[in-house]
Formats: C-alpha cells, structure tokens, sequence
C-alpha cells in the first residue's frame, strides 16, 4: 500500500503522489510567537513532524518550511506595553518555541521564514492582486475583495451565500465593499513606526496583514505550486481559505495539492485550548509539573489519530509516560538480551505480521495509535518468549528492526529523558533534606517515587548514587 492522506480541499482520503518524483515540498503554519507555545499549537507541530517523518520513512525527501508569524495585533499590544519594538519583543519567544520543539524531538523543518524579514515579498504580492483587480485600497489599508474569487470556500466547502452581502460596510475603523473581505495591508499607525513595524509600500507605509505573509513565504521558498499544506483545523477558515484566494489570484495557479489539518486538543474541562481565550497550558507548565516531555510527545502523536479530537489530562499524560517507560525498557531488553539457541518460529511469523500491519496503519492517513496497538501486542508477547528464552539472534534482530522503525516516528526510545537526570538529582537533594530533618517518610515516599520511575537510589560512602533500572518482567 502506498500512503494515503486526508485531502481537506477533496474531503477524501487519496494516494499522495508529489509533483516531483521522490521530493515533497510541504508548508506547515507555524508560531504566532507573541507568548509561549500551548499544548494545542504544539499537537499541530508535532503532527506536521510526524507527517515528515512518514514521508521519509517512505523514501521521499521533504523540505519543509514552517512561518514564524512575528508581527500580529497582540504582539503590537505586548511591545507596546513592554515599550520595546516588536523585534525585541519576540525575541524570548522565538527561543522558547525552539526550544519546546527540541525537547519534544520535533525534527527542525528547512526554513524558519519571519514575516518581518519578508515583507518585499508581501508588498509585490499585494502590487499584483492590486493591479489585477483582485485586491482595493481603501483610507490606506488594502483589502482582498472576495467577489473577485469565486472558487473562495473551496477549503472549507464553505455557502459562499452568505459571504456575498453586497452592502458597502463603513465604520469608523473600516472602509471595506463587503464585510467578508480582508486586511492585505493595514496603514501604518503611530504608534507602529515606534514599534518597528511600519514599512514603505507604494500603496502607502503600513504593516502587512496575517494571511498574506504565509501566501508570500510559501511562494518564495517552495514556489507557486507545491504539494503539501499543514495547519490546526481551526486555521482551515478563514486563514486557509484566505491564503488561496491570494497566491492563487496573484499567481494564476492551485496553491498546495493537499491540505492537512489536525484536530483540537481540548483542556480537561473540555474547552478548546486556545491562548486568545486567556488561561491556556504550555509545554513549561507540563515539565513544572513533573511530566517528560517525550511523554507529552507521546500523548500529542500516539494517543489518538491527528483528525480525532483529544482530551489533555493529567491522567492521559500519566499513562503515555508508562507507554513510554515500557516502549524504553523493552528496547534495552532486547539490546542487551543474549540470543538463545532456540527461535520461536510462530514468534517471528508474529514480528513480520506486525511490522506490516504497522506500515499499513502509517500508510492510511497517519494512523501512528493503530499501528502502536498493534506493537503493544507484540511486546507483551515478545518479553514472555525472551522470559521463556524463546528468542534467539533471528528473532533478536526482526525485534531490533521492528523497534527501529517505530521509533523512527515516535523517537522515544533512545538516548536518555531530557532532563532526567536535573530531575533525580533534585528528588535526591530533597530526599536528603528530608533525612537530615529526620521526616523519614518523606525520604521513603521520594525513593518511592524514583522507584516507580526505574531510578534505583544505592547509598555509599561517597553520597547518593542512581541508576535507571529495567522492570524485565511484568509488563
Ligand atoms: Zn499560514
């Protein structure tokens, strides 16, 4: 089977074949880097990771870009407060959404384009919409005109009915032929130029507008047409729908051939996580309370398909940690383990069905949750036959390979937690304080406590030694 993708812009699930043979361009929304990234932003990013692994696991290479969207009102609002200019304002963020994506084993995508650094880009898109009278001025500000796409809606499969009230919309703030229609280019006010984000265009000096910046970026890295395009479900309308009416009014050809949106992450009370709603979780919260970033990588990837909706708990983060914890063990077991002189022929027949049967589940539209289903399966058959000493080296090394290419999207298994080891040291430095105030059951529940994470605490002469045990048998 070759891999099939849920195509947005058709509604189905089709054969993806790239434009050109063996290479797939793909443009990924990213950041609006005006706080931090929350767990919601952070499943859609780990889910275009895991469409690029997929595509390299099946051979293509892929250049992926993904926007840093570092101008928006609220960062405006946020400089301005901080009374510094958008570029120092961001700048703590852009670091932070790094270094979230390296903790959680994303895979850095090509290029990293700031829409700040590309707004020549922005302005000639804007000329050419301007001059082929698919985009107005307006007291300043220029403004796509809807009428003039028909194919507006296609994304979303929108009525365009409702989107055509011909009544010319006029207040204070507006001078728009429709309400629908949208900002390309917003006059520079002044309180702009103080925070660095006012550039000249020869329709007037102002800012570019959200949508036009990814039409811009996507075009100057990956051309007119590509293959892929990536985003949150809740970027489908209109932000989706509004980048293919410009590059495809401006460029006279179809903007990307498949569109891929991941579902919400919802909080525990059921409410979508979104930051413009306040309160909102980040991948720093999650670490302060204790959780392992590899597990929330696990939870935001393996717990449930990318177009299914999912529910953020403690709980849920909890279970992906022992999902993980026994993904990690397993692969050291069978690292370690000396081949026997047996082999379980029935064994090895198991280890193929499952490694087709997880190509399979990958291949149909990114089904990671079905696919670890299945190799949970096979672990807890594959540890009673290592207990048995049923496996010898043919088995030994179809187990190797199986876990290798599960790990190639998941990316779980080797190397040690980040973090682990800051973390153990801290538990023990507070285990000694318990000691030293003589609150023994404190110092008992921390040891406890590393127990059930695999650390093993051996006190000597020269302090407090740990080491990562593996529960060999049990799971
Ligand atoms: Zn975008």
């Amino acid at each position: 089977m070759t891999l099939e993708l849920h195509n947005t812009l058709t509604g189905s699930k089709d054969p993806f074949e790239p434009l050109q043979d063996g290479h797939v361009g793909m443009y990924t929304c990213g950041p609006t880097v005006w706080n931090y990234a929350h767990v919601g932003n952070l499943r859609a990013f780990l889910f275009y990771d895991l469409l690029r692994r997929q595509l390299q696991a099946d051979g293509y290479r892929v250049t992926h870009v993904m926007n840093l969207t570092d101008i928006d009102d609220r960062i405006l609002d946020q400089a301005m407060h901080a009374g510094t200019t958008i570029v120092e304002y961001v700048k703590p963020y852009v670091e932070a959404f790094f270094e979230d994506m390296r903790s959680l084993r994303a895979l850095p995508a090509d290029h990293y384009p700031k829409a700040t650094e590309h707004i020549p880009d922005m302005v000639a898109m804007i000329g050419t919409l301007l001059e082929r009278g698919f985009a107005y001025e307006a007291d300043g500000d220029v403004y796509f005109r809807i009428e003039s796409f028909p194919r507006y809606g296609m994304l979303s499969h929108l009525d365009r009915s409702g989107l055509r009230p011909g009544m010319r919309v006029a207040t204070d703030k507006y001078d728009k032929e429709s309400v629908s229609d949208f900002a390309l280019w917003k006059k520079a006010h002044p309180d702009d130029e103080k925070l660095g984000a006012a550039w000249d265009a020869p329709f007037g000096r102002g800012r570019p507008g959200w949508h036009i910046e990814c039409s811009a970026m996507a075009k100057r890295y990956l051309g007119d047409t590509f293959d892929i395009h990536g985003g949150g479900v809740d970027l489908m309308f209109p932000h989706h729908e509004n980048e293919i009416a410009q590059s495809e009014a401006a460029n006279g050809k179809p903007l990307a051939r498949v569109w891929l949106h991941s579902e919400h992450l919802a909080e525990a009370g059921g409410e979508k996580m979104s930051k413009s709603a306040g309160g909102f979780t980040t991948l720093r919260d999650l670490v302060a309370a204790g959780h392992d970033p590899l597990a929330v990588r696990f939870f935001l990837i393996a717990n449930a398909h990318y177009r299914s909706r999912l529910r953020l708990t403690s709980e849920a983060l909890h279970a992906s940690a022992e999902q993980v914890r026994r993904l990690r063990d397993f692969a050291a077991r069978v690292r370690r383990m000396d081949p026997g002189t047996q082999e379980d022929q029935e064994l090895i027949g198991r280890i193929a069905k499952v490694r087709a049967a997880y190509k399979e589940a990958l291949d149909d539209d990114l089904n990671l949750p079905q696919g670890v289903g299945q190799v949970f399966e096979l672990v807890r058959e594959a540890n009673a036959a290592m207990d048995d000493s049923r496996v010898g080296e043919h088995g030994r090394r179809a187990l190797a390979e199986l876990i290798e290419e599960v790990d190639r999207h998941l990316d779980v298994m080797g190397g040690e937690e980040p973090g682990l080891a800051e973390e153990v040291e801290r538990l023990i430095a507070e285990r000694e304080a318990a000691r030293s105030a003589k609150d023994f059951i404190r110092a008992d529940l921390i040891r406890e406590e590393l127990k059930q994470r695999g650390i093993a605490l051996e006190d000597s002469r020269d302090g407090v030694r740990w080491r990562r045990v593996t529960r060999e048998r049990g799971m």
